[in-house]
């Protein structure tokens, strides 16, 4: 038998490699972001075409390279980071292991120009699927640009598994935005299809989070700070009564590497004790200094998480200094010298000249009209009186209920229930309880309202659209800019609940018209938790879109748990809950209601 076994050529070596370090447009983005960090450059210039597809440019000022030193750059384990093996616990670069550039230039279009700054002229070099085409002198700036187009072109299957551009774009946002954050001494801009995304100023680190999410961010910021031996902790967490419902901006960044962390997650979360509203999340922007060797540093570059020799203790630590900081909120206004006057006034007011203050006279005011609103908005198309003026006619309501068989082909109400008593009770303000044939029905009062809506808004949607009331005064709905690339991805769509957003800028919408169904106060949760909802479930088609828009209003307008029903309001939606097509489930798939039967019942009481 002969000998079978070969040494892959370079290339194809470097193009497996490049299938771990590069999953996406994103990753690129960030390697070449944080190599223009590592060089020392004070201005990073970040230009995307097409989610980063078919163009990825990154621009530094930073030291540049020879023209040796760039042709080797491009070789596998090629790193001026690292020399020996100590080094590698004492690292203070992003990069060290010398992988990057080759894999990206094995799966795409490369360009590379770069000079030193004491060189008369610089050096440019393309490369193709890990080939060099040219090497050529040029004239160029001091820094590097690197050009990055058409990735993954030689491998088909990688491309067509990009996502949208709507969420690779998204990705790339995210990643930029936590590079920049890691750096707000350094001037970094983002550039999508020729238009600005970011202007990033060097500054502070309160003037680069502002910058990042926006202007009304300032107000909510609460300054951290401590030094411990083994922990140093600086950063900012936000006031709670400014928390969210998405999980949004949380950030940890442990010796300036963005990390994930469930287990530290908690210990902020935890030190927010009693402070937050259920489902409520606080942001935070956490810079962790630990000593290098206490950390694992073998860090794969497309990996965020991160272990510690001693996560017990930091999170301790991490749980008081928050706790001391929330309580020190409490009790006095924070004094921060650090901030920028600018930043304190309100976005909107800067560019604007004062007006003189009018008054406005509602001509349809009526101090005789209740204005006091049941909690359950009855259905426009729903008649509840007739429920109970022609009960008898209304009498088989529950036709299409699956519960079990038996009640199927039986009247609901128990016959001997009077009609004069109530036939349904609310308990704990959560529950609505109801006498059925078999036993007894428990119906979770807002998963059940979510079914109604969710189905109401579904035919509406897919009809004709909601209502809308066009507002007086325009709603700004204060975003990050790549929830704002989401929420663009389904504009049309949202048009169709009766949103209209008329602006869209940097940091925010403004929205001239809600649907009547929905109260001002409540349009900006809903928003956000639209936004999370297509984060995390990503519909792909127009069809599903509609239906999570569903849903989403669905459950931002249920009646909560926890609000009092009147009795008519428990009857609707006992009604209207069991006319739904499929009354058995709310939208996000909980069982809306429970029966116990009566030898369910029995057996209880004859344990
Ligand atoms: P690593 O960053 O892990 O060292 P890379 O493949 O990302 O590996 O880069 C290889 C080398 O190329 C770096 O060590 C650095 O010396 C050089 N390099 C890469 N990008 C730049 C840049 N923007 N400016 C100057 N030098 C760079
Ligand atoms: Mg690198």
């Amino acid at each position: 038998m002969s000998d079978i076994i070969q040494l892959l050529p370079d290339n194809v070596a470097n193009q497996i490699a490049a299938g771990e370090v590069v999953q996406r447009p994103a990753s690129v983005v960030k390697e070449l972001m944080e190599n223009a960090v590592d060089a020392s450059a004070s201005h990073i210039k970040v230009i995307i075409r097409d989610a980063g597809k078919t163009l990825i440019q990154v621009i530094d000022d930073g030291n540049g390279m020879s023209s040796t030193d760039a042709r080797l750059a491009f070789e596998r384990h090629a790193t001026s980071k690292i020399r020996t093996a100590d080094d590698l616990f004492c690292i203070n670069t992003n990069g060290f292991r010398g992988e990057a550039l080759a894999s990206i230039a094995a799966i795409t279009h490369t360009t590379i120009k770069t000079k030193q700054e004491d060189q008369e002229l610089g050096t440019q070099i393309k490369i193709h699927g890990g080939e060099v085409i040219s090497q050529d002198v040029i004239a160029t700036t001091k820094g590097t640009n690197i050009e990055i187009k058409n990735l993954f072109y030689n491998i088909p299957a990688r491309r067509n598994f990009l996502k949208s551009n709507a969420i690779e774009t998204r990705h790339i946002i995210d990643t930029f935005q936590r590079v920049s954050l890691s750096y707000p001494n350094i001037n970094f801009s983002l550039f999508h299809n020729d238009s600005e995304v970011y202007k990033l100023n060097a500054g502070n680190l309160r003037k680069r989070i502002v910058g990042v999410f926006g202007t009304n961010t300032n107000e909510k910021l609460v300054p951290i700070k401590e030094d411990t031996e083994i922990l140093k902790i600086d950063g900012f967490i936000t006031k709670p009564k400014f928390s969210k419902k998405k999980r949004g901006e949380q950030f940890f960044f442990v010796n300036n590497r963005f990390i994930k962390s469930s287990y530290l997650n908690h210990a902020v979360v935890n030190a927010y004790e009693g402070l937050l509203n259920h489902g409520y999340h606080p942001s935070y922007f956490l810079y962790l200094t630990v000593p290098p060797n206490s950390i694992d540093i073998n860090i794969h570059p497309t990996k965020t998480e991160i272990k510690f020799d001693n996560e017990r203790d930091l999170y301790a630590i991490i749980r008081s200094t928050i706790k001391h900081s929330l309580g020190q909120y409490n009790v006095a206004p924070v004094l921060d010298f650090e901030r920028n006057a600018t930043l304190d006034t309100p976005y909107a007011l800067i560019n604007k000249s004062s007006k003189a203050p009018t008054i406005n006279v509602d001509p349809d005011f009526n101090p005789f009209k209740s204005n006091q609103k049941e909690i359950y908005h009855k259905k426009e198309n729903s008649n509840w009186q007739s429920l109970y003026i022609e009960s008898e006619k209304e009498q088989p309501i529950i036709q299409n209920i699956e519960v079990e068989a038996e009640i199927i082909n039986n009247k609901l109400f128990d016959d001997s229930s009077d009609n004069e008593y109530n036939t349904t009770y609310q308990i704990h303000q959560k529950y609505i309880v109801s006498t059925i044939k078999s036993g007894i029905v428990l119906i979770d009062q807002n998963l059940a309202h979510q079914r109604i809506l969710y189905e109401e808004y579904l035919a509406k949607l897919t009809m004709d659209g909601m209502d809308s009331q066009q507002l007086l005064f325009p709603i700004d709905v204060f975003l990050n800019p790549s929830d704002i690339e989401v929420l663009m991805g389904f504009k049309s769509d949202l048009k169709s609940t009766g949103i209209i957003i008329s602006e869209v800028e940097k940091d925010r919408v403004i929205i001239d018209a809600i649907p009547i169904t929905i109260q001002q106060n409540q349009i900006i949760g809903f928003i956000e938790e639209l936004i999370e909802n297509f984060k995390n479930e990503v519909p792909e088609s127009s069809l599903s879109q509609i239906d999570t828009i569903a849903k989403c209003l669905a459950r931002s307008l249920a009646i909560k748990s926890g609000s009092k029903l009147t009795n008519r309001e428990q009857e609707n939606i006992f009604n209207e809950l069991f006319y739904c097509k499929e009354p058995n489930f709310s939208p996000f798939g909980k069982a809306t209601f429970i029966t116990i039967t009566m030898e369910e019942l029995e057996e209880k009481f004859n344990l």
